[in-house]
């Protein structure tokens, strides 16, 4: 269950998020979505990601982790941080690269770790302005599953009766 992923990372990192004052909310968890594959790792995936969402966002910030369904499961982190530079986005993937100035102690191992793992899920990473505003978009596309029936909204429950 991705949502139970989700919620487990969230749960672990409030404290860290609260005592930045960062608002830390989470989307879609009413929609059940099935992910093939490793939880252990999976958790290390979205951990890394939120933490980084955390960790870059200034005091008072906003954080949100998203589900939704879009003819595959997909996971967003958004945030209102500073942004990753485009001609970053990509290097940001490589070991122990950081962006200059970020400003706060890391090692630059996050990131590769996450597309590491996102691999293993034959699942894509891409890093993007958050289109918010201000900010990261992260986004995990998970494969189609057979697990995974595409959920039911109330619109399809209507034209079924
Ligand atoms: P760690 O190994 O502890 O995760 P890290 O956070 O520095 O260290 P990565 O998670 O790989 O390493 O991130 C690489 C770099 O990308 C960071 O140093 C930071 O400059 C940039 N970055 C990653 N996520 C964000 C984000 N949400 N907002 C702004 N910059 C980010
Ligand atoms: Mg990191």
């Amino acid at each position: 269950s991705l949502g139970a992923v989700v919620r487990e990372v969230a749960l672990d990192l409030f404290p860290r998020a609260q005592a930045k004052n960062i608002d830390l909310g989470a989307e879609g968890g009413e929609v059940e979505l099935q992910v093939e594959g490793n939880p252990v790792l999976l958790r290390e995936l979205v951990r890394n990601l939120v933490d980084n969402a955390i960790k870059y966002t200034p005091q008072g910030g906003h954080v949100t982790v998203r589900t939704r369904f879009a003819g595959s499961p997909v996971l967003e982190i958004e945030d209102s941080g500073p942004g990753i530079p485009e001609s970053d986005r990509e290097l940001v993937f490589e070991r122990f690269y950081r962006v200059l100035g970020s400003g706060v102690d890391g090692s630059g191992l996050g990131l590769p770790i996450v597309r590491e793992i996102a691999e293993l899920h034959r699942a894509s990473v891409t890093l993007d302005a958050n289109p918010a505003g201000q900010g990261t978009l992260a986004r995990i596309v998970f494969p189609r599953s057979h697990l995974q029936a595409p959920p039911l909204v109330q619109g399809d429950v209507d034209a079924l009766v």
